[in-house]
């Protein structure tokens, strides 16, 4: 089992398979930002051996994310290849959902249960400023298709970002009933490259739930894969809204997971410039065992929390680079 040294239980895997991405999204991306040489990306056989070591040590879940993972060929293989790996109980994805469409037999086919999907605006026009893609109807029929494959939940990812969307927040609610959803909304976060973030964007999950309680009565829920979200049920309707604070609470004290990056690196904590170069143990001939043990010296050594100096600090690493 990995355990830190704060008692947490690490058994969660969280892969970005590719940092190039189909999307632009401005406050993630800047457009001429070059992407990692591709003989730097582990290959799928590398990341096959490091879920295989890390399931030895306790890790149960892995989500596969990027980058856009459906930009990565073949990645129903690597579905099938970890969700038969012994010890993993559970694979999910998380995607902008423009491929997820026609991939989405392929992709549960070969073993995903659970999807997450990327969606900012429920706006054609403003999905088009923000991705630098006119491409919302392909994102609507990706989460059609998903809750037609039986994929549950089928989860909405959110970042309401001042000025932007903040002003759809009671849309998004509406339309987690009318579709069956979970939408999570999640605060703008501070990474390297994102131009646009600054801290009078963030909007904080109180006034937000401020905002939806003015429509709906908010019930507390838990699902079966308690994640960072607090989540509610909405009365009168079947859908779920959740709340992801990493700006204005400390989600840290029940983190399990790990994150390992397109590159080989792993990280202990997304909001710490902490990583730990795997990439150069699994190319320069380590045995599994020292694999492992370098695992479990990185899982003692990670942050209790994110906070340094009572700041969130802004992490040098681009999301689509760590994987959100
Ligand atoms: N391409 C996939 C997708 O769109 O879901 C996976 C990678 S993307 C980097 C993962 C998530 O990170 C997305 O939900 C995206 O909105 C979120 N994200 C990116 N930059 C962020 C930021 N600065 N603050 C909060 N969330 C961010």
């Amino acid at each position: 089992m990995l355990r830190d040294r704060f008692d947490r239980i690490i058994n969660y895997l969280r892969i970005s398979v590719t940092d190039r991405c189909n999307l632009r999204c401005k406050y993630c991306i800047d457009k001429d930002f070059p992407f990692i040489q591709r003989d730097e990306v582990l290959t799928y056989e590398e990341i096959i051996r490091f879920v295989r070591i890390s399931a030895r040590s306790g890790v149960k879940k892995v989500r596969l994310t990027g980058g856009e993972p459906l930009t990565r060929r073949n990645l129903p293989f690597l579905v099938t290849e970890i969700g038969e790996t012994p010890g993993i109980e559970d694979i999910s994805l998380t995607t902008n959902g423009v491929f997820l469409a026609d991939r989405i037999d392929e992709l549960t086919a070969a073993g995903l249960t659970r999807v997450n999907i990327s969606l900012d605006t429920l706006k054609p026009e403003k999905f088009a400023y923000i991705t630098g893609f006119d491409v919302f109807d392909r994102v609507m029929e990706g989460i059609e298709k998903a809750k037609h494959a039986g994929l549950d939940p089928v989860k909405i990812n959110t970042v309401i970002i001042k000025g932007f969307n903040d002003d759809e927040v009671l849309d998004f609610a509406r339309f987690a009933n009318a579709w069956e959803v979970e939408v999570r909304f999640i605060e703008f976060m501070p990474f390297s490259q994102t131009s646009l973030w600054d801290a009078t964007k963030v909007i904080t999950s109180d006034v937000l739930m401020h905002t939806i309680r003015e429509l709906y009565e908010l019930s507390p829920y838990r699902n079966a894969h308690k994640g960072p979200a607090s989540m509610f049920t909405m009365k009168g309707g079947p859908g779920k809204i959740g709340f992801i604070s990493p700006i204005s609470s400390h989600i840290c004290k029940d983190c399990n997971r790990i994150r390992l990056t397109s590159d080989g690196k792993l990280k202990p904590c997304l909001f710490s410039d902490q990583e730990y170069d795997v990439k150069a143990l699994l190319r320069g001939g380590a045995s599994d065992e020292d694999i492992a043990r370098f695992v479990a010296e990185i899982v003692h050594a990670k942050p209790e929390k994110k906070f340094e100096g009572g700041m969130i600090k802004k992490c040098q690493r681009p999301m689509r680079n760590i994987g959100g």
